[in-house]
């Protein structure tokens, strides 16, 4: 079987989210798997591929090709998608360039794949051109899935803009790429597709509701029979403090008091009480509306008086102002790391006692699994990909579970996490459980192999 995968992001040559984790870690479970891959991806600034050309540049990492499309004009810029202020106004002629591109090289090399799969609205124009500028070619054959990672964003712009796509207006009409007079990418992808997935099964049933289905329940819906759930898993190659390069000290199930060892230290760097009774709780994110970081505000003053908080996000500006208030207002108890920072969050994973997860909606969720490996205790809103990961410490599960969306929620799971943690036995047994989890990719590779060949 071929398929062309295509992403905005892929770590570790670009990534701002979980996307980025997913597609720097499923190509290559396919390919062992025996699937031929090739992986397209813009060629953003500062990445440095193996071979270039004047189009492209080409690496080979494992059994994959990694093509990296080239446009100064488009990609060589210090962001992948905006600035906290806001997206780059000419986003959709930047990704559809991205996706015609990529048929152009294709064709180059006279590679026709059996599927295209296609990642959140940036490659959602792909299958929309298969069916349209590339129906009656060589690509005819291929076909399309299209994956989900948060329904959120949809890659929404101004009608006027639509002639950048270069097909024809019959498309933009309400059951096609058409959006209450806007175009709509996403939507574009998910009509179609001739598969649509998203990445937990909770979530690809919370998708066709009102309240989660951001104005997309209504073609979701329609598109039942061709929906599916796979839940995403993470790279133990990346995320394992057995093998973790960027954490103080490397240790195992079999050596969690060197868990220990992180923690002391990750105070002491951060200017935090250096205490190993001290219950650390760690948020790594996106600082955006989904991860629930008003709720956390709104929790924050009681639950800072018993625990030290270490924050790493990067996102909207309000946010960054909200947090920094709190941060000068509870120095000694709080530190606020306001970056993108991978080798930073490697060291919060390892040195948290808990991990801090309320999101108010999450289609999957990584850091709750990440988490887990680093014996670090998961505290979650019960939605999307966390409810199908985390089950509650009362159930017998390895966290720490918010049943409703609140600041007394969220102040009630942490202070219940904060009880056992001040039992040491009882605490110790729960990390060593939840280090033994496995959340790999080659069982989720298999759903994905088992998809393609449905289609
Ligand atoms: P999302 O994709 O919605 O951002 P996920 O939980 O699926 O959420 O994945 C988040 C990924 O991004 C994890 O690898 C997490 O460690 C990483 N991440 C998020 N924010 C930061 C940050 N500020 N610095 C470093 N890594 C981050």
């Amino acid at each position: 079987m071929k398929v062309v995968f295509c992403s905005s992001e892929i770590f570790p040559y670009a990534k701002t989210g979980g996307l980025a984790d997913v597609s720097g870690a499923l190509p290559f479970a396919l390919a062992a798997q025996g699937v031929k891959v090739k992986v397209f991806m813009p060629w953003y600034k500062g990445i440095s591929p193996d071979k270039t050309y004047p189009e492209y540049g080409y690496s080979k990492k494992d059994k994959v090709e990694i093509y990296f499309v080239k446009s100064d004009k488009y990609f060589n810029r210090d962001a992948l998608y905006g600035t906290p202020t806001g997206d780059y106004p000419d986003n959709l002629e930047r990704f559809s360039f991205l996706c015609k591109k990529i048929f152009a090289l294709l064709k180059e090399q006279e590679f026709y794949p059996d599927i295209f799969h296609c990642n959140d609205w940036q490659t959602a124009l792909i299958p929309v051109y298969l069916k349209t500028l590339y129906a009656n070619t060589d690509f005819s054959e291929s076909k399309s899935v299209l994956t989900i990672h948060n329904l959120a964003y949809q890659g929404v712009f101004p009608k006027e803009s639509y002639p950048v796509l270069n097909i024809d207006w019959q498309y933009f009409n309400m059951h096609q790429l058409e959006f209450y007079d806007q175009v709509n990418l996403l939507k574009g992808g998910i009509v179609f597709a001739d598969f649509v997935n998203t990445v937990s099964p909770t979530y690809a049933k919370q998708i066709t509701t009102k309240e989660y289905g951001c104005g997309l329940e209504g073609v979701l819906s329609e598109k039942k029979d061709r929906l599916e759930g796979i839940l995403n898993a993470i790279s133990y190659d990346v995320w394992s403090p057995e093998v973790d390069n960027s954490i103080y000290k490397k240790y195992s199930v079999k050596t969690i008091k060197n868990k220990y060892i992180n923690k002391l230290k990750l105070q002491e760097d951060l200017g935090l009480k250096v205490d190993k009774d001290m219950f650390v709780l760690g948020m790594v994110t996106r600082l955006a509306q989904q991860k629930g970081v008003d709720i956390l505000c709104q929790a924050l003053p009681k639950f800072i008086s018993n625990a030290q908080l270490i924050i790493l996000g990067f996102g909207d500006e309000k946010y960054h102002a909200i947090l920094k208030d709190f941060a000068a207002k509870h120095k000694a108890q709080f530190s606020l790391n306001l970056k993108f920072d991978e080798k930073i969050a490697h060291s919060i994973y390892a040195a948290s006692d808990a991990f801090l997860m309320p999101s108010r909606f999450e289609p999957c969720g990584l850091s709750q699994m990440m988490s887990y490996k680093y014996g670090t205790v998961p505290i979650v809103h019960n939605t999307g990909g966390l409810t199908d990961t985390v089950t509650d410490y009362n159930q017998g599960g390895g966290g720490f579970v918010l049943t409703e969306y609140s600041a007394s929620a969220l102040n009630e799971a942490i202070a219940r996490a904060t009880q056992v943690f001040k039992d040491k036995g009882k605490w110790e047994n729960l990390v060593a459980k939840i280090m033994q989890y496995n959340f790999s990719w080659d069982v989720a590779a298999k759903n994905y192999i088992k998809m393609y060949k449905n289609i």
